[in-house]
C-alpha cells in the first residue's frame, strides 16, 4: 500500500480508492464498482463531503424504522465491504440483524471472497469494547450476527437472472432491508414486495434514491456510523410520516447551498 502523508489534503479520499483498486485486484470487485465509487465521489465533493443536516434527517428516520422492524437486515455489496464493512457489522450487532452480501454481478467467488473479508472483519469488531453506552454483551452481539449470501434460496420477484437471487433468511424474509449503493431496479422489485427499503446514496437523483422508502443522501461509512449513533443515542425515538421526494429535494437544496457559500 502506498504510504499517504498525514498532511495531504485528500487523505481520506485517498484511501478509500486505495481501499478499491486493492478490492479490485484482489477479484472482490466487479470493474463497473470503480465507476460506480467515481460517481460516488463527485457527489461528495457536491455536497462538501460532509453529513448534511438533511442527511442528518434521514440517518434520525432509518434508525428509528430499522429499530421497530421486525425483522431487519443489511444488504451488501463489494464497495461496501471494502469501505465500511466493520462498520455494518456493528450496526448489525447493535441492531441484532443478519448481514447479507447481494451482488448485482454476482459470481460465486466473489461472494465467497466477501463473506470471507466479513468473517475477518469480524474477528477485529469481536475484540474491540462496543460502542459507549451499548447495553448487552457485545461478544455475544456480535457472534450472533449470520453472514449470509452464500447459498441463494430465493427470488426477488420481477427482476431475472442472477441478480434476482438472494438468501430467504436474509433479504427474502425480511421487512426492512438497509441498503447501501443498491441498483435502481433491484431496488424498485424490492419496494414492490412490500419492504420498506432504506437506501444509501450519495447521488440524489438515482433510481435507487428516488424508488427507496428512506434515502439516506451520505457516504456509506458516516451513514452507517451515524445510524449506530442514533441508535444509542435516542433509542426511543419513533418513525415519522416520512416524505422522500421532500427530503431529496432538500439533499438537493444542500448541493445549490454550498456551491454558492
Ligand atoms: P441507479 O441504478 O440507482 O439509478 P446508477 O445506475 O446511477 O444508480 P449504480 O452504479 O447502480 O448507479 O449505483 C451506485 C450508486 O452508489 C451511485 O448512485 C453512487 O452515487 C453511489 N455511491 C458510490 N459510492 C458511494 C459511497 N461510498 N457512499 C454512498 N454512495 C455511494
Ligand atoms: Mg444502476
Amino acid at each position: 500500500m502506498v504510504e499517504i502523508p498525514d498532511s495531504h489534503p485528500r487523505k481520506k479520499s485517498l484511501l478509500s480508492r486505495q481501499k478499491i483498486v486493492e478490492g479490485s485486484s484482489k477479484g472482490l470487485l466487479a470493474d463497473s464498482a470503480m465507476i460506480a465509487h467515481g460517481r460516488g465521489e463527485a457527489f461528495d465533493y457536491l455536497l462538501g463531503e460532509r453529513t448534511t443536516e438533511s442527511a442528518r434527517e434521514a440517518i434520525r428516520e432509518s434508525a428509528s424504522r430499522l429499530r421497530e422492524a421486525n425483522r431487519p437486515v443489511i444488504s451488501v455489496n463489494g464497495n461496501t465491504v471494502l469501505l465500511a464493512g466493520k462498520k455494518a457489522l456493528r450496526l448489525a450487532a447493535v441492531l441484532g440483524c443478519p448481514i447479507e452480501v447481494n451482488l448485482y454481478y454476482r459470481t460465486p467467488e466473489r461472494i465467497s471472497g466477501l463473506l470471507t473479508l466479513l468473517e475477518e472483519q469480524k474477528l477485529v469488531v469481536l475484540g474491540e469494547s462496543g460502542p459507549e453506552r451499548f447495553e448487552g454483551n457485545w461478544g455475544d452481539s456480535v457472534r450472533a450476527v449470520s453472514l449470509l449470501g452464500s447459498s441463494p434460496d430465493f427470488r426477488i420477484e420481477g427482476l431475472e437472472g442472477p441478480r434476482s437471487h438472494c438468501t430467504e433468511e436474509g433479504i427474502g424474509a425480511a421487512d426492512s432491508i438497509l441498503v447501501p449503493l443498491e441498483d435502481g431496479d433491484r431496488c424498485e422489485a424490492l419496494v414492490n414486495l412490500g419492504k420498506e427499503v432504506i437506501v444509501i446514496d450519495l447521488n440524489p437523483l438515482s433510481r435507487s434514491a428516488k424508488m427507496a422508502t428512506v434515502t439516506v443522501v451520505d457516504e456509506v461509512s458516516r451513514a452507517f456510523e451515524g445510524i449506530l449513533h442514533e441508535l444509542i443515542a435516542n433509542p426511543n425515538r419513533v418513525p415519522t410520516e416520512w416524505d422522500n421526494a421532500s427530503a431529496l429535494s432538500s439533499s438537493l437544496g444542500e448541493i445549490n447551498k454550498f456551491l454558492n457559500k
